[in-house]
């Protein structure tokens, strides 16, 4: 019998009721790539015990929970079939097509990034960006295959837990914000927060549930006057909720204001989610007249987002009995948008599959000038002080054939390439592959390009005219070396009596 078949039905159940446009040939392709990635994984076992292919599943269950379209469902299921079996990208891409491969192929990549500590810390980030501009669907898979490695993290040996744990919180989580999906920061942040500050989650945790039998009751009774003056008034809402402030934003936050709770406003936050954003503006207008807000507490995301696209109005009231609770307004396009992010963006988007809406694409751009806003931060600027900042502009990332990531000034040169691969290769490089076609030596390289070198063995020294070509002052010096030493052999040749 086949016994991971339920969690296969509740991945499609979970997907019918998200997706509109889900029919029986996508469902279908879901049992073909779960056999598919099940034959693959077959006899392989998780650290856990349990059977391989309950992690690729998991995966696909958190990427159908997070909205996201059923070709990177797919990608999720047979995401370690090409790192882990005998199976190849082309099997998968000769199964399955063209896009789900190329998602496979990036998180195969992405595995490749480990986090080696601070000082490699900008380098691994450059290489996903790389990765994420070819299909971001890659990225997002990533992080769902970390949640359930997260999740799973108690069956690794302490270091390497530790190592997970770190790698999620100091590289996914800040690109999942980024990307606007908090539901998946949340999440990586508050499943690594334990193993990287165990005493402090511990604490964390126990005030938490201490404020929670403080509050619930003034929270419960907040949320059935709210509904009520939004009856009488006639604005019809869609959920009013309430939610404890994630663990890891709320240890952060008291470790900025010297654990003092008090300062922390939103450690409850109600969520009023309503039809249009002329309703935002109405029900915040009610709040107020029920309840003092606190000063300066007032924020309007709706007409200023949040770099990240969030929107949301935000006021902080003072409850019965003068508890303070943040409100949050907005309508349910808002609330998809602040949980799902780019998952929103597929959904709400015309779905031209893989292609994204040109405002997002131009977000997503702006994701490099990210880098430098991190390096900017006072978190990582410590770290991160020997990096120069304008190290990350103008720069390209190219591959190796082998996937290695190289980064170059923007119009360097094969020839740079293959002098910052190694000076023997850049003496003896006679021409070069771009994409597996033939190019010449003086083409100005793309982002994303794979460049393969082709040397000449028997030649031993460089082009004197490249000089005026190369782009940077690694391949200038070596070349220049490499000539002097060349004429200085001549030299030492004319003065040699003994030489022919
Ligand atoms: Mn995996």
């Amino acid at each position: 019998m086949d016994k991971h078949k339920n969690r296969v039905n509740k991945l499609i159940e979970t997907i019918k009721k998200t997706h509109a446009d889900f029919d029986e040939a996508q469902e279908k392709i879901i049992w073909k790539a779960y056999y598919f990635a099940k034959k693959n994984h077959a006899g392989q076992k998780r650290l856990s015990g349990d059977d391989y292919i309950v992690h690729p599943l998991a995966t696909a269950q958190s990427l159908a929970e997070m909205h996201f379209d059923t070709t990177t469902i797919i990608a999720g299921i047979v995401h370690d079939v090409p790192e882990d079996t005998g199976a190849t990208v082309a099997d998968v891409k000769a199964l399955f097509g063209r896009e789900v491969a190329t998602i496979v192929e990036g998180v195969t990549k992405l595995s490749k990034v480990k986090y080696r500590g601070m000082e490699r810390y900008a380098e691994n980030l450059r290489k996903m960006f790389v990765t994420m501009a070819k299909d971001i669907r890659s990225i997002v898979v990533k992080f769902c295959d970390r949640i359930h490695n997260l999740q799973t993290l108690q069956y690794q040996p302490p270091q390497k837990a530790l190592r997970i744990a770190k790698e999620s919180m100091e590289i996914y989580a800040p690109i999942a914000n980024r990307l606007g999906i908090g539901e998946i920061k949340s999440q990586l942040e508050d499943l690594a927060f334990p193993y990287i500050y165990p005493q402090e989650h511990a604490w964390v945790k126990s005030v938490i549930k201490d404020i929670m039998k403080q509050k619930e009751r003034v929270v419960t009774r907040a949320k059935k006057k709210i509904a009520k003056e939004l009856h009488s008034n006639n604005i019809e809402y869609i959920s009013i909720t309430s939610r404890v402030k994630q663990l890891y934003s709320l240890y952060l936050k008291l470790m900025t204001h010297n654990k003092n709770l008090d300062r922390v406003y939103d450690l409850i936050a109600m969520r009023i989610i309503v039809k249009d954003v002329k309703d935002c503006y109405a029900v915040l207008g009610i709040l107020h007249t029920i309840w003092t807000p606190l000063k300066g507490r007032i924020k309007d995301y709706i007409a200023q987002p949040k770099p990240n696209n969030y929107q949301s109005l935000h006021t902080t009231i003072f409850a019965e009995r003068g508890e303070i609770i943040e409100v949050q307004i907005r309508t349910q396009e808002m609330h998809d948008y602040a949980e799902f992010g780019i998952a929103a963006h597929w959904q709400y988007s015309e779905r031209r599959s893989g292609t994204l809406p040109p405002k997002h694409k131009e977000w997503i751009r702006n994701l490099v000038d990210w880098q430098k806003e991190i390096s900017d931060s006072e978190k990582y600027l410590d770290n991160l002080q020997k990096v120069k900042l304008d190290f990350f502009k103008r720069r390209i990332f190219v591959f190796t054939p082998k996937g290695d990531v190289i980064d170059l000034p923007e119009d360097a040169t094969p020839i740079d390439f293959a002098y910052h691969i190694h000076t023997d290769i850049g003496n003896r490089c006679v021409g070069s592959r771009i994409n597996n076609s033939i190019s010449s030596l003086e083409t100005p390289l793309k982002n994303g390009d794979v460049i393969e070198i082709i040397t000449n063995k028997s030649r031993n020294w460089p082009n004197p005219d490249w000089l005026k070509i190369v782009k940077t002052t690694v391949a200038r010096d070596k070349i220049r070396t490499s000539l002097n030493k060349k004429s200085g052999l001549k030299s030492l040749n004319l003065k040699n009596p003994f030489s022919k």
